[in-house]
C-alpha cells in the first residue's frame, strides 16, 4: 500500500491540530516540534542516520526507515501547502508573511 504524502491526494499521517511534527516512516512515530526549522533539522538528522543504517544492514527484512516533517499533520512541502491555498508556514515567505500581517477577520 502506497501512502501519498503529497500532492492532491495527500492522506493525513499526524495530528491535525499538531502544527509541526516529524513523522518517522516505518515505525509510525511523531514528533513535536516547535517551529519548521527544527522539524527540517530533526527530519535531515533522522533522514542521515536512517541510511547510514540501511548502509550497514542491506537485509530486505529490516525496515526502510525515513522521516518527513508534518504541518498539521500532513507531510510538508511549501508548494503543496501553497496550491491549497495554505500558509506554507515558512518565516520568510513573501506572499505568506503579507497575508499573515493582515488583521484576521473575526
Ligand atoms: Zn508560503
Amino acid at each position: 500500500m502506497t501512502t501519498h504524502l503529497f500532492g492532491a491526494n495527500r492522506q493525513r499521517v499526524g495530528y491535525e491540530d499538531q502544527e509541526w511534527a516529524v513523522w518517522v516512516l516505518g515505525l509510525d512515530d511523531v514528533h513535536h516540534q516547535q517551529a519548521l526549522t527544527e522539524a527540517l533539522e530533526l527530519a535531515a538528522a533522522l533522514n542521515s542516520s536512517f541510511a547510514e543504517l540501511r548502509l550497514r544492514d542491506s537485509s530486505e527484512f529490516s525496515p526502510v526507515l525515513y522521516a518527513v516533517v508534518l504541518h498539521w499533520g500532513y507531510a510538508w512541502n511549501q508548494a503543496v501547502e501553497h496550491s491549497f491555498g495554505v500558509d506554507c508556514g515558512h518565516p520568510d515567505c513573501g506572499p505568506c508573511s503579507a497575508d499573515r500581517a493582515l488583521p484576521k477577520a473575526v
